[in-house]
């Protein structure tokens, strides 16, 4: 592992903005930010001598700051960016798998396979989405996935480079039957927060999400008690009012789940909990593969919401990254065409076949708006949700150099992860190492 790397003339976004700069990672973090003027680094001489320096955009800790040149250029490995355009990783906090992996079947080998699969679409960090199933199968599967991520956390360099399993996101059982989409109905239950503590035993604490349906009885308490835990709530799967969204909401739920995608809609005399979802400010995932949200409605949601409280999120399932076909989704049959996947017993849209990179693209083509505006929804946001913008979600210093590199046409470069490159498309990048 290169515990020093500089990659070169990048395109950064850095706030709001794209800046031209360098960009210099330690140790898995940004450990400096250097613009360019006319394709140099003036400043880099300032920073070099461990000098204070002038603009507010240029920076090294004080610990890079504290190295000599020398040290920096025999040990630096290099990338050329050759203008790429650098954003913050995708985390994806909504997701049944890909490429031909299920989050409610996967095993240890699975788990990897899919996880290069997330990296080569710009996925730095992500949440694995464990559905409604049977409460052993379900512990298993926690269980299983616990372990692929401990190990994460334990390994350095032995490891292959890939995204970060963030935690894990439980969806259901604690559902509503009457808006259960791909959850089986005999499968549901009630709210059970011993059930609840089972679970997170068996996954080592690391369930970091819950959807849950707020009608369901004792979901209020239940939804406190789990927010108490440190356990993020995200309504949905709901036919609830506008009352019983904004108690949830009170109670301490800070996000909903696929916005619009079962969930009542509003009515004129029955706001439902779309409109508790719209006029409060907690958070809202979508799903911006032009299927389950007409573009006007990813526009409108945008305007609506702001765009600091959308979460754009793919809810793919494993025929993701795959051709057409028949696969399942916790066991289910689904059939996908067009990339469209619906349950084969009923017809009723079973998650997506989208990509974060391609909800990226997407968002860019329905709202019209740049990059520097929508990255927050794939990156910043998801990350403040989690509460973990102070380590990951934004180029700053200091942060995990979690990175994506897009070439011209928005072409997916680079993505890294922590560090450590975990995508590479060779033909656009030069990269050499020193010494
Ligand atoms: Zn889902």
């Amino acid at each position: 592992m290169n515990k020093q790397l500089l990659l070169k003339n990048g395109q950064v976004l850095i706030g709001r903005e794209f800046v031209a700069a360098d960009l210099r990672i330690e140790d898995g973090r940004i450990e400096g930010i250097f613009p360019r003027e006319n394709g140099e680094v003036s400043l880099r001489r300032d920073w070099h001598s461990g000098n204070a320096v002038a603009t507010d955009i240029v920076h090294a800790t004080p610990r890079a700051a504290e190295r000599s040149a020398a040290t920096f250029v025999g040990a630096a490995h290099e990338i050329d960016l050759n203008g790429a355009r650098v954003i913050p990783g995708f985390i994806d906090i909504h997701t049944h798998g890909g490429f031909g992996v299920d989050f409610n079947q996967a095993d240890g080998n699975d788990l990897q396979k899919v996880m290069a699969f997330f990296a080569s679409q710009g996925v730095t960090a992500f949440l694995p989405t464990v559905m409604t199933d049977e409460p052993d199968a379900i512990a298993r599967q926690l269980e299983r996935i616990a372990q692929v991520a401990h190990a994460q956390n334990m390994a350095h360099s032995a490891s292959v480079p890939c995204p970060r399993i963030l935690g894990i996101h439980l969806e259901g059982p604690f559902l509503a039957e009457s808006h259960r989409g791909a959850h089986p109905a005999y499968l549901l239950r009630p709210c059970d927060l011993g059930l609840f503590d089972e679970l997170q035993c068996a996954a080592g604490g690391m369930i970091r999400i819950v959807t849950l349906s707020p009608e369901l009885e004792g979901a209020i308490p239940f939804t406190r008690a789990l927010a108490a835990r440190g356990v993020r709530v995200s309504i949905g799967h709901s036919g609830a009012s506008y009352e019983v969204a904004m108690a949830a909401i009170h109670a301490g739920a800070n996000s909903a789940t696929h916005i619009m995608n079962a969930m009542k809609l509003m009515h004129m005399h029955d706001p439902a909990i779309l409109t508790a979802v719209l006029e409060s400010d907690i958070y809202a995932e979508m799903i911006c593969d032009g299927i389950h949200l007409h573009p006007a409605i990813v526009r409108f949601l945008i305007k609506a919401k702001g765009l600091d409280h959308m979460i754009a999120v793919t809810d793919s399932i494993m025929a993701t990254g795959l051709s057409d076909g028949r696969y399942s989704i916790g066991g289910t049959e689904v059939i996908v065409e067009g990339g469209d996947a619906k349950l084969a017993s009923n017809g009723m849209r079973a998650g997506s076949t989208l990509t974060m990179i391609g909800a990226l693209r997407n968002l860019q083509v329905f709202s019209g708006r740049g990059i520097e505006e929508l990255s927050r929804l794939v990156s910043e946001n998801p990350a403040h949700m989690l509460g973990i913008d102070g380590d990951t979600g934004s180029i700053e210093l200091g942060k995990r150099a979690d990175l994506v590199a897009l070439g011209a046409g928005d072409v997916l470069e680079m993505t890294m992860a922590g560090g450590q490159i975990a995508y590479l498309l060779q033909k656009r990048l030069f990269s050499k190492s020193y010494g």
